[in-house]
């Protein structure tokens, strides 16, 4: 029989871990800290690269690839940098059967050897702006793992942009920011607060750090993807200078940027349940899975026929496939398609055959609402229908979770309350010593100062001190 899911409500944790498990997206690989992803899993990664790409491609960015290897010397001249990922970073001293005369970093991310390249290739305005990603895998030594959340190598993209001016990479960091809402939103059903990082939480080496957050389903929050304005930062420690229209040398101004294989953590853990994933349909690697039903050799005729002819109907529109697997009862296959988070399942026994329809299941709604019959003529359309109003209602029901758990504490005592529950949104006087006290306390982390604010100021939930913003607190993964 298929692995058993321990309940969310049980234990989240274990709910998790359990899911990436049965439904084949990851395993544990013989190296600590490391993940195997597999098929399925990565099948679900290219939906998200393909999604991602096509955006970055439409706003001008093209790919390309950097070396794996980084030589010490460059982590080590951004100081900031060097301090903030120091203590993940993975070191090569021995190559070739002897010691190396200067030792290699395994890329934690990669600024520095990007960078090193700018700086050769850019000379003048003309060769401005560069606006490069990469699509890789990066290591950093990770003590505790959890399969895609945390993990010693994960795969990303890496934005890597440099400009004339501070105010178009600035546009450019917050253009990166709204590709991601914009992804997070419609094609992963993920609804995301934008924000600015606090200093503590920004990117080591950035003047500024922008995120997306996300609500799990246990109520921690999970960042999804980050966009960060360097400023000059790197360019001064990598001598990046051009040359602009008044004949003067200045250096360029800089963003980097990036979402990983966290995001499949994400999807599982907003939309799941305790039958398993629930995958959006935009991104799911099969759409829409076809059950046959029969009991004799008659109806099982009948019905592959029909089901064959329904697969290469809506093949040509929709990632399907059919389940023709002899040995397992329709009940096992329905089972296991919903814990794969298949969204939409088509069932067709001899008595459908005759009338000429089909039965669509809804993986998103509840068992008493989520079966209708409809004609097989009209399959396609309504196939389409049912995917947009899955891919629609799964975004809809993480908004509502999130809105349901997320208050407004003026108090100290009531945000102590509400971060043990959900998200905080209160005002916050933008000192660290603050920031540190309620982390301390309540182990929430200010999550992001949202983009969004009404303007009026406040008083620091904290201190009482007077605030101009808002901030997100929530305990995070
Ligand atoms: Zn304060």
């Amino acid at each position: 029989m298929a692995q058993k899911i321990t309940p969310a409500s049980v234990d989240f944790s274990r709910w998790y871990t359990d899911v990436v498990q049965a439904a084949e997206l990851a395993d544990y690989a013989p190296v600590k800290g490391c993940m195997v992803i597999r098929p399925y899993g990565y099948a679900l990664w290219e939906n998200i690269q393909k999604a991602l790409d096509q955006r970055f491609k439409a706003t001008g960015h093209k790919n390309a690839y950097f070396p794996l290897f980084i030589p010490e010397s460059f982590i080590k001249k951004e100081a900031e940098h060097v301090e903030g990922f120091s203590p993940e970073l993975a070191v090569v001293t021995y190559g070739g059967g002897k010691p190396l005369e200067e030792p290699l970093i395994v890329r934690p991310t990669s600024e520095t050897i990007i960078n090193a390249m700018y700086a050769q290739w850019v000379r003048s305005y003309r060769d401005l702006p560069v606006l490069i990603n990469q699509w890789c895998n990066v290591v950093r030594w990770e003590m505790r793992t959890r399969l895609f959340l945390r993990t010693t190598e994960f795969l990303w993209q890496e934005g890597h942009t440099a400009h004339a001016t501070a105010e178009e990479a600035m546009a450019e960091t917050l253009r990166i920011l709204e590709i991601y809402r914009d992804f997070a939103e419609n094609e992963a059903g993920i609804p995301v607060i934008p924000g600015r990082k606090s200093e503590s939480e920004k990117f080591a080496g950035a003047v500024e750090s922008y995120t997306i957050e996300a609500m799990m389903g246990n109520k921690w929050a999970l960042q999804a993807g980050t966009s960060h304005f360097l400023g000059q930062n790197f360019a001064k420690a990598f001598g990046i200078q051009f040359l602009n229209r008044e004949n003067q040398l200045q250096y360029v101004w800089q963003t980097s940027w990036g979402v990983s294989t966290r995001m499949i953590g994400a999807i599982v853990m907003v939309h799941g349940d305790d039958q398993g994933l629930r995958l959006p349909p935009r991104l799911a690697p099969i759409q829409v899975v076809i059950v046959p039903i029969w009991k004799n050799e008659e109806g099982r005729a009948q019905v592959m026929a029909m089901a064959e002819n329904i697969l290469s109907r809506l093949s040509q529109e929709f990632r399907c496939h059919l389940d023709d697997r002899e040995e397992l009862s329709p009940g096992y296959k329905f089972h296991d398609w919903e814990m794969r988070g298949v969204p939409l399942r088509i069932e067709l026994g001899p008595k459908d055959v005759q009338k000429g329809q089909a039965v669509l299941v809804r993986r998103d709604l509840p068992r008493e609402e989520n079966r209708s019959s409809v004609a097989i003529d009209g399959l396609p359309t309504a196939v389409q229908d049912t995917l947009d109003a899955i891919q629609r209602n799964l975004y809809a029901q993480a908004l509502r979770f999130r809105e349901e758990n997320t208050f407004y504490p003026t108090t100290y005592e009531e945000l102590r309350e509400a971060v043990a529950k959900g998200f905080a949104l209160s005002y916050w006087c933008g000192s660290a010593d603050c920031e540190a006290a309620i982390k301390e306390d309540t182990k929430a982390t200010i999550r992001c100062i949202p983009l969004q604010q009404d303007g009026k100021p406040g008083q620091c939930v904290y201190c009482g001190s007077e605030a101009k913003e808002k901030a997100v607190f929530a305990r995070a993964f």
